[in-house]
């Protein structure tokens, strides 16, 4: 069997910063530690963490006055600040900056009289934050069947924007019908999909036709991480999203000689590892690493 490790793969600098950002706060501050939502998309992190001290919440009622309380990578909505305000609590915002952008994007447009279509996934965590920016301006869609449907007060006065983890073909198709149907629509130059969210599908794209079969290193939770499972089925290849070595299924690879690994922007390089070595022992694997773009982005820190 031969393994190829696609490269660039798992953390992206927003994940880094936010999990340096809470490994500070821990020794700044000790713990209980309360985190707003999961920290990043990834159930070994979030177990980690939380057998640290950390405490995971969806409601901001959880926290004592007073306590410490940090904002997970996806972001949150502005009425989450203004409770977390209320309560007195200390927040440390780990918010990636690429989501703030989005954020920002949706304040200006809204401030112009714009109707916004944000294309996204119900419920997401950084689809819920921005939506609460100009809940009143904003309408979600989904895919090219919403697109054909979405109505809008003004369809002169509209813009789009994406969720940063969005499949690229699908946001494409997606913004071709808006086009269509709102000749006039404005949005970014493409889209907002990040940087780490386009490398990891490229390498997929680039990689998969080599492969027998891609596993993706991630949780069923991560967006990102689901779409390189879903990228791979769709250029005709066998492909499953597994937390870790415990999820692998030795029968998968009977009559299978090449295996592309590759993790979403939340798993664990550990974790890629782990799989990489179960494969090695049991068939003897050799391992190559293709690196199909070096990503040098990094955040800074938030404020403790
Ligand atoms: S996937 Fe992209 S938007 Fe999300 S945390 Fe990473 S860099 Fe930021």
């Amino acid at each position: 069997m031969r393994i190829i490790l696609a490269g660039p793969r798992g953390f992206c600098a927003g994940v880094n910063m936010a999990i340096e950002a809470l490994e500070s706060a821990i020794r700044a501050h000790g713990t209980p530690l309360y985190v707003y939502h999961e920290i990043v998309h990834n159930k070994w992190v979030v177990d980690w963490f939380r057998k640290q001290g950390v405490v995971f919440i969806d409601d901001l009622a959880k926290v004592p006055e007073g306590e410490h309380l940090l904002y997970s990578a996806h972001g949150v909505p502005p009425e989450v600040r203004r409770q977390a305000t209320a309560r007195h609590l200390r927040t440390i915002d780990a918010t990636c900056p690429l989501v703030t952008k989005v954020h920002r994007e949706a304040i200006q447009f809204a401030q112009q009289g714009f109707t916004i279509i944000l294309i996204g996934h119900a419920g997401h965590d950084e689809v819920v934050g921005t939506m609460g920016e100009a809940p009143r301006a904003i309408r979600l869609i989904q895919t090219v069947a919403d697109a054909e449907q979405v109505e809008v007060p003004d369809p002169a006065k509209v813009a789009y924007l994406t969720q940063t983890t969005l499949s690229v073909d699908d946001a494409a198709k997606i913004i071709e019908q808006l086009r269509r149907r709102f000749p006039k629509i404005v949005g970014t130059a493409k889209n907002d999909i990040c940087y780490a969210t386009q490398n990891r599908q490229e390498t997929v794209r680039l990689l998969a036709p080599e492969a027998d079969m891609v596993l993706v290193v991630g949780s069923q939770n991560s967006s990102n991480s689901r779409r390189l499972a879903e990228l791979a089925r769709t250029c005709g290849v066998q492909a499953h999203l597994i937390d870790g070595p415990n999820d692998i299924d030795l029968t998968w690879f009977s009559g299978k000689e090449t295996v592309v690994f590759t993790a979403g922007a939340s798993a664990p390089e550990s974790l890629v590892q782990e799989c990489v070595g179960l494969l090695r022992e049991r068939f003897n694997a050799s391992v190559e690493t293709r690196m199909i773009r070096e990503e040098k982005m990094r955040f800074a820190l938030p404020e403790l």
